[in-house]
């Protein structure tokens, strides 16, 4: 690849005197550089790729701790960046640790009975965070849209009594921050994730963004959606692979589960798979999540609903929480053929 930027690593104990010395230098030279607050440490990006004798200008100053050349568009999400594989925390949740992180919960919030009863059997059942949407990302205008800032109150409800962390859709940039009030997680679905104005919105607020891959994305092109968002100073980001569309309608898509390995290779950040939405259909959804753990994926996320045939949106794929409670059950064994654990 053409070298078309490069990344500054100062050391974790520089100060802001540090950071603004290496940014005077690379000003002076005719860079701008874009400071990034990394993990735990400041990253200095420029736009474009300084000459040798202006990198090595900046490298004898001592200030610095790595200059690093990209060799790919994500290089901040990739292993080469960061081999250590990256743990995003969400309330007790831990995306990348061995215990999986299952989020289980409705595919649209519709009401407070509703949203409250799945909460409590999330809860009993294993899940560590709670879904719901709440702004519907919808195919027709007529379908139901979502119940709005009404909806985001009875999540942070369902969140006070349950404790667990709740996670919800975000489709505009102009909303984050309200859902940033009440959610511990944004997600950003699979027909935003190359919306790079929401992805800049999302990578400056503080909380964790679950990013789903795009319907028609690439791998390639999922990574650089990501590191939009890290490029922002929002480093934690976890993947989740939806099924992506193919010629096959016998399922809603095809669930592409090498994309999990790959994933993994490919950068440090957590993947997990959500065979609700691969699949369409709720006889499919236990195999395939079990078919996911096998393949290393670090969580899931299971859409149900107390009664699925009467739901507002996704009735066909939605779990009720028989099957939910089921599937718990079964997933704990597949995880610890796998070195894994659900509980
Ligand atoms: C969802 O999680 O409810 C959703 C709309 O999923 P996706 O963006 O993967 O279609
Ligand atoms: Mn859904």
């Amino acid at each position: 690849m053409e070298r078309e930027y490069l990344i500054v690593v100062m050391p974790r104990t520089a100060g802001n005197q540090a950071v603004a010395q290496a940014a005077d230098f690379l000003h002076k030279n005719g860079f701008e550089a874009r400071i990034v607050n990394w993990s735990d440490r400041t990253l200095l990006v420029t736009q474009r790729n300084p000459a040798s004798a202006e990198v090595n200008g900046l490298r004898e100053t001592g200030i610095t701790e790595r200059i690093v050349f990209p060799t790919s568009k994500a290089q901040l999400a990739s292993r080469e960046f960061q081999s250590k594989t990256s743990i995003v925390e969400v309330g007790k949740a831990r995306f990348g640790a061995d215990k999986l992180v299952i989020i289980a919960g409705p595919c649209s919030v519709e009401g407070r009975e509703q949203l409250l009863e799945v909460a409590r059997a999330a809860k009993q059942f294993g899940a560590s965070l709670l879904r719901g949407d709440v702004f519907k990302p919808r195919t027709s205008p007529y379908e139901f849209q979502g119940l709005g800032e009404p909806g985001l109150k009875l999540l942070a409800e369902a969140r006070e009594e349950t404790g667990l962390p709740v996670v919800t859709e975000v489709l505009e940039p102009e909303r984050v921050n309200l859902v940033a009030k009440y959610a511990d997680m944004l997600q950003i679905g699979a027909r935003n994730v190359q919306n790079f104005a929401l992805l800049r919105a999302v990578g400056k607020s503080r909380l964790p963004v679950l990013l789903k891959r795009g319907m028609m994305t690439t791998i390639e092109e999922w990574l650089q959606a990501a590191e939009y968002i890290l490029l922002e100073g929002n480093p934690n980001v976890v993947f989740c692979e939806r099924g992506i569309r193919t010629f096959e309608r016998a399922t809603r898509n095809t669930l592409d589960l090498s994309a999990v390995p790959v994933v993994r290779k490919e950068t440090h950040l957590p993947i997990i798979v959500d065979p609700s939405h691969a699949t369409g259909t709720r006889d499919l959804v236990a195999p395939m999540a079990k078919a996911a753990v096998a393949a290393g994926a670090d969580g899931l996320m299971i859409e149900a609903h107390p009664n699925p045939e009467t739901a507002l949106s996704d009735s066909q794929q939605q779990l009720d929480l028989k099957e939910l409670a089921c599937l718990m059950n079964e997933l704990g064994a597949v995880a610890k053929a796998v070195g894994r654990s659900i509980r």
